[in-house]
């Protein structure tokens, strides 16, 4: 094998990642080795290539990013059972630590020690990519690299959209990027009754009303008031999904909420953001946080979702080859693209 690979790095504190040379990782006994195929562009990468402050506090120099991927096993470490040479995969990009109470109550997603692949360990956008065989997801044969490259972000939309009970149930979704997209189709497959997405990026609910059976509200230009009463709903939203870190969204939320209604939250407000909580204690709403994916649990639910019908392909607007990588993140930082995917072959 090569003993040298592409990779694109943070190797300037500046605006950009640059197309590098770097060894092959090595694998140490209980890794593998992946050749990458495709990997998905994030809104994290969009943070690391944009240096703001969080990535400037967080990221290392030099650090090879990407952590949404899918390719193949071409190494195995000495002590790795159960994956074999050959094998299509995508993986799990968080790394856990195996000492805290909630890892060994094996609550994996919800380890304090937790290391992310092309954030703070090297990432998937290389050639290769050195992963624990612990967090390597093996891909059935129907679903293609394209797909296996944006498990990750699903895994986010499928996380939160199964934090709560959705059969016949009425969702409000706050923020159509390509996870809120992605969520939405997720709640129409489980059964919900009515889903409704929105954003003031017209583009974006364009994208969603075409992806999934949702209804798109611009928020901007329309009431949601009016939309309950289009849709006869009597009471308000029974469950929302907060995805874009918006405030006056997650207030619009609770304002349309039943009582008793129920949130997860994946968006990140910028900062402190300040909470009518009165109205939240007398709705008597239950918030919760939504965190990366559940290891493994969303893994396989989502895998046996595609299996079964759930089709969110739309949601992939761009493709590029690697040479072409800089309009990838261009298109991503426009804000009007879905999913870009990175093709390494
Ligand atoms: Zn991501």
């Amino acid at each position: 094998m090569r003993n040298d690979m592409k990779a694109l790095a943070k190797t300037k504190p500046e605006t950009g990642l640059w197309l590098d040379h770097r060894p092959v990782p090595g694998i140490g006994p209980d890794d593998v080795l992946i050749r990458i195929r495709k990997t998905g562009i994030c809104g994290t990468d969009i943070h690391i290539w944009n240096w703001d402050e969080w990535a400037a506090r967080t990221v290392p120099l030099g650090l090879v990013t990407g952590h949404e991927f899918a390719g193949e096993i071409v190494e195995l470490g000495r002590n790795v059972e159960g994956l074999t040479i050959g094998q299509r995969c995508s993986g799990e990009g968080h790394l856990i630590g195996k000492q805290s109470r909630q890892s060994r109550a094996g609550r994996f997603h919800l380890d304090p020690a937790t290391r992310g692949i092309g954030v703070n360990e090297q990432g998937a956008f290389a050639e290769y990519l050195r992963l624990p065989a612990f967090n390597v997801v093996p891909l059935p044969d129907e679903i293609d690299d394209e797909i296996g490259a944006i498990l990750d972000p699903l895994g986010n939309a499928v996380h939160t959209a199964l934090s709560f009970d959705l059969v016949g149930e009425d969702v409000l979704i706050t923020g159509a990027g390509p996870i809120g997209v992605m969520a939405a189709a997720v709640a129409r497959h489980v059964g919900a009754r009515h889903v409704v997405i929105t954003d003031v990026n017209q583009d974006r609910l364009d994208l969603a009303g075409k992806v999934a059976d949702v209804m798109p509200v611009n928020v901007a230009r329309q009431e949601l008031k009016e939309v309950e009463g289009a849709l006869k709903m009597k009471e308000g939203f029974d469950v929302g999904m907060e995805m874009s870190g918006n405030q006056a969204a997650l207030d619009q939320m609770i304002e349309n909420l039943v009582m008793g209604g129920r949130i997860a939250m994946l968006g990140i407000p910028p900062g402190k953001s300040p909470v009518d909580w009165s109205r939240i204690v007398f709705k008597a709403i239950t918030i919760k946080g939504v965190y990366g994916r559940e290891i493994f649990e969303t893994w396989y639910k989502m895998i046996a979702m595609l299996e079964n019908g759930l089709d969110i392909r739309g949601v992939i607007t761009h493709r590029f080859k690697l040479a072409d990588f800089r309009d990838g993140f261009e298109v991503m930082r426009s804000g009007k693209s879905g999913k870009v995917v990175l093709d390494w072959d």
